[in-house]
């Protein structure tokens, strides 16, 4: 299970569906929302701000909020790292590689992985509950509490918008097409998630008993599911992709 024996893997891989997690945003500097000393641990109430009841009940607290726990004044300083570019590079060499990701940066798609499903939403943009115009990040911080100003005649529908991410309460819609992408995949690979969250921790086991392809992860600590990795590598991920790379 040497880094080299992976290497041969995804050399010879032509569709590779690759799962990330809060690993590969932290090394672009975003703070890891649910690891240990994530910041859902410094205070779980935040948690409960974040939820779709809260939105529904308290939209204007819930806007303060949400700025201010997802430092949403920063997201545009956040740039891809060599992870997001190792993902752009397979894809540039010519295989095909389907990003699966939980983080809400957005960073996937600007380092150019076009076959991106954002699973847990994106914190770029909102939309209108009632009209579903879809605002950018610039719209959402010009104003505290964003609302639509979609006309309708001459009236906006002035409806406080809900950001693109998946509250807590808010169904995923997102598993069955992320699923059609491990169908096409001859390789999963894992990058910097612990797997703890569901759904989507069960698209590994997907991957490895309802496809049977070879499955690798690589994250910083070990994961309860390592056992069913055919590639367990624990360490740094950006050290272990430069790895990677050099093989
Ligand atoms: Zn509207």
């Amino acid at each position: 299970m040497s880094i080299q024996q992976l290497s041969e893997q995804i050399q010879k891989a032509n569709h590779i569906a690759v799962l990330t997690g809060a690993g590969v945003s932290t090394a672009s500097g975003i703070p890891d929302f649910r690891s240990a000393d994530g910041i859902w641990e410094q205070d779980r109430s935040r948690e409960d701000y974040m939820s779709n009841e809260y939105f529904r009940h308290n939209p204007i607290e819930f806007w303060a909020k949400y700025k201010s726990i997802f430092q949403m004044k920063l997201l545009g300083n956040y740039q891809p790292n060599a992870v997001h570019y190792f993902l752009k590079e397979l894809e540039d060499e010519g295989k095909e590689v389907s990003v699966i990701t939980q983080n809400v940066d957005g960073l996937h798609l600007e380092a150019g992985n076009q076959r991106t499903i954002e699973y847990h939403g994106t914190l770029k943009t909102a939309s209108c509950p009632t009209c579903n115009t879809t605002y950018d990040h610039e719209f959402m911080m010009a104003h505290e509490t964003p609302r639509c100003t979609t006309l309708f005649g001459s009236t906006p529908c002035g409806d406080v918008l809900k950001p693109d991410i998946v509250l807590f309460g808010d169904p995923i819609t997102e598993h069955d097409r992320a699923e059609a992408m491990i169908d096409q995949a001859d390789l999963l690979l894992v990058l910097g998630t612990s797997l703890f969250v569901m759904p989507f921790n069960f698209l590994p086991d997907y991957a490895k008993y309802s496809r049977n392809i070879p499955t690798a992860i690589i994250n910083r600590e070990a994961t309860s599911k390592d056992y069913m990795f055919d590639y367990v590598i624990h360490g740094d991920l950006t050290e272990v992709i430069e790895e990677l790379k050099e093989t």
